[in-house]
């Protein structure tokens, strides 16, 4: 090892040490209920899959046909010879499905956010967001250069103290949140938060990872859920996640979207989205527009999972979606009953600090309208266990 580099093991050695060292399990089957993790046959709550769209058979065939029309890489970027007439009908898709005017597509939901924040916001400006915003979010706001000003954790009445005392002193402001809160899934008031920004002149910008397919009519997102068409200027999601595929897209206003065509930077500097992953894109759009089958069976999911767990004595926190967070408190808890599950066939995330805050560990179960009834029993059934065995449930 070099002298230059003996920092980094140092750094290395140090999470280790501290219990906050990432060991990644190892994936072997196709994404679904049940999966082949580390070598062993495991009920899955971990995948972003809500809909058990990442391998189902429509979109795969979808996936195949594009690549025999048109092969697999897009051999550049969107700006100069990437853009393909499948990629336009995705944009043209999604707005439609979103019922908004226009949307651009990007090579993931990261990327979304890392084009559109400083596309819209510069050194001089303001961004006024959610304390517990997404990674990528906060990502974005620094590449911009303006000037972060963050506002309690869903409370319109803090957003309107952040506005009056700051929005004079900035020529431009933008208003960000999640849609979804990933780790409690819990969901923006997005109504009240659109009473406050109006009187405030400034750009309104949702990002709906966790929403995108979940919430609203037939999965149309959080702009759908409440009713707010034409009044969410930016409105980010992910194909990544309830779309089983992978991919990024800004819908909103026109003149937003036009103008990310000139000035967003993954847009204009990294390649286009493959082709089998816009392909596979449109055929998630026509499964979710055929049918709300897929969306009705993940809430029943949902549903049914939360209720049974709070029977058993388990604290779920303020989940009002199928994320589910399972409230533990200290991190070597989380692992412990991580491990465990995992020994019971239950592969559950551990999530503690600094993902979460300290001693607000959990395990995160994300439920998929990919599990059977007779799935989610298997579970209850090895979250019981562990919790009488753990004590975290009464005996
Ligand atoms: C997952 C997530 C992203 C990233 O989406 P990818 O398509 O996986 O890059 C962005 N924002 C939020 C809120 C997310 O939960």
């Amino acid at each position: 090892m070099t002298k230059k580099l003996e920092w980094i093991e140092n750094e290395l050695q140090g999470l280790k040490e501290a219990g906050l060292y990432n060991r990644i399990r190892t994936l072997s089957s196709p994404q679904g209920a049940w999966l082949v993790v580390d070598g062993k046959r495991v009920l899955n709550f971990c995948s972003n899959n809500y809909l058990g769209l990442a391998n189902h058979p429509r979109i795969l065939q979808a996936a195949r046909q594009a690549m025999e029309k048109y092969g697999l890489g897009p051999a550049a970027v969107r700006s100069i010879a990437g853009t393909m007439d499948l990629h336009l009908e995705l944009e043209r898709r999604m707005a439609a499905f979103k019922g908004v005017e226009a949307a651009i597509t990007f090579q993931s939901g990261f990327n979304a956010n890392i084009a559109a924040i400083p596309a819209l916001v510069g050194k001089d400006d303001a961004i006024i967001s959610d304390e517990l915003n997404h990674a990528s979010i906060i990502d974005g706001c620094r590449l911009s250069g303006g000037k972060i000003i963050r506002y309690a954790h869903c409370d319109p009445g803090d957003l309107e103290r952040v506005l009056k005392e700051n929005r004079h002193a900035y020529p431009r402001a933008i208003v960000i949140t999640d849609g979804v809160f990933s780790m409690d899934g819990d969901i923006a008031p997005l109504d009240q938060i659109y009473a406050v920004v109006q009187n405030y002149e400034a750009i309104l910008m949702v990002d709906d990872a966790h929403g995108e397919g979940v919430l609203g009519r037939g999965g149309r997102g959080i702009v759908d859920h409440f009713n707010l068409h034409g009044k969410v200027d930016v409105e980010v999601g992910t194909m990544s996640k309830a779309f089983g595929v992978v991919g990024g897209v800004v819908a909103g206003n026109p003149v937003v979207v036009e103008w990310l065509r000139q000035r967003g930077r993954p847009f204009l500097f990294s390649s286009a989205m493959t082709i089998p992953d816009a392909a596979a894109c449109l055929a998630a759009l026509d499964l979710l527009e055929e049918s709300t089958e897929l969306v009705d069976r993940l809430w029943e999911n949902a549903r049914y999972f939360k209720s049974e767990m709070k029977r058993l004595g388990f604290d779920t926190g303020n989940s009002s979606t199928p994320i589910t967070p399972v409230m533990l408190g200290e991190a070597p808890l989380a692992q412990q009953f991580s491990r465990e599950l995992f020994e019971k066939g239950v592969f559950g995330m551990a999530i503690g600090f600094p993902t979460v805050p300290r001693g607000k560990a959990r395990i995160r179960v994300m439920i998929s309208a990919s599990h059977s009834k007779e799935d989610l029993d298997q579970g209850l059934e090895a979250f019981s266990k562990v919790g009488r065995k753990l004590g975290v449930i009464p005996a």
